[in-house]
């Protein structure tokens, strides 16, 4: 009941006040692809915007915030710089090479900062995020057919330990897979004769050095997002610190910044304090960006938001969504006190 009151109440509350009561500070969007194309290597794990849908995000952005760069929140969380009332920080992951023709230009166009968070490994498509093998295996086991499809739904449950697997139950089988077990998405691969380098090779999924040279002298940023994506609550510490120290420094290397900005790959869920006291106490990251449970929560690790999560919802409603809910917690702490 009481809930109900709430709802219709911050229901009926102007968008600015509803963000004033959420108590959120900076806005953190973000994407991965924008594209009118559907990409076999994301379509199956995220719905991503098309230009069209994407134009109306950064509209309403403008409409409502004030957009901010990289180096703007650097200055703030270093010197105190002060930002503009109501900042919002966009951010791009996994280098996706669409972006270049999509995200690029119309930022630009609407002179909006953004921050792109690259993965070392994949640059210059050397190699597949492990997620999007699995999309891409999906996308080809979605075609089969007939007594084809069971055999091979049954050989393939056989290589990643699930028994009697059926075609319909492909999907989630394989997005069950974890990281540290990844390696079965080759035989995976070999039984459904898929070649994830001829893949790589002729879709050209990531962006190349040279294109991102290219981003970076049109003005946008680059940070680090782990050298090749792990979930980081599925490796050990050291793991940890090792992909997010050589991230860096291999972004670092090529695209020097004042700042040393580390996204974690998924999230931050299950990430220990002490990784935050680490990395942020040995100069390791100046910024985290973090999406989920932050174990430490301060002014340089950064929540963020993911617009693609909820699919054909728009901004405005996102945004309005998550505030609500910020105040209902809120408030819930509050009457618990
Ligand atoms: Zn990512």
């Amino acid at each position: 009941m009481l809930k109900r009151i709430l709802n219709r109440f911050l229901g009926a509350l102007p968008f600015s006040v509803v963000r004033h009561l959420s108590g959120e500070k900076l806005a953190a969007p973000f994407y991965h692809a924008v594209t009118d194309e559907p990409l076999p290597h994301i379509r199956h794990l995220f719905r991503a915007r098309s230009l069209q849908a994407f134009e109306k995000d950064l509209d309403f952005f403008l409409k409502e915030f004030h957009p901010i760069s990289l180096e703007d929140l650097l200055n703030h969380v270093r010197r105190g710089t002060p930002l503009p009332p109501n900042p919002l920080f966009l951010s791009v992951d996994d280098g996706l090479r669409e972006n270049l023709r999509t995200v690029a230009p119309l930022c630009i166009r609407k002179g909006i900062p953004a921050t792109f968070f690259v993965n070392p490994d994949f640059l210059d498509n050397r190699a597949m995020g492990y997620r999007y093998k699995a999309s891409v295996l999906i996308d080809v086991a979605s075609r089969l057919d007939g007594p084809t499809a069971a055999d091979v739904a049954s050989r393939i449950g056989d290589a990643i330990g699930v028994p009697g697997l059926r075609p319909s139950d492909i999907p989630t089988a394989l997005l069950a897979v974890t990281y540290p077990q990844s390696a079965v998405y080759d035989r995976v691969a070999k039984i459904l004769q898929v070649d994830f380098d001829d893949y790589l090779r002729a879709r050209t999924p990531y962006l190349s050095h040279a294109e991102l040279r290219e981003l970076v002298q049109s003005g946008f940023a680059v940070g680090a997002h782990s050298l090749d994506h792990p979930r980081f609550a599925e490796i050990p510490f050291d793991e940890q610190l090792r992909q997010t120290r050589l991230s860096i420094q291999a972004i670092q290397n090529d695209y020097p910044s004042p700042c040393r900005s580390f996204a974690f790959p998924f999230g931050s869920d299950g990430v220990s304090e002490a990784f935050f006291d680490t990395v942020l106490g040995d100069g390791t990251a100046d910024l985290l960006f973090c999406v989920g449970r932050i174990a430490k929560p301060g002014p340089r690790t950064i929540p963020r938001f993911w617009m693609e999560a909820v699919p054909g919802t728009d901004a405005r409603e996102m945004f309005r969504n998550s505030y609500r809910q910020q105040v209902k917690s809120r408030l819930l702490s509050l009457a618990r006190r």
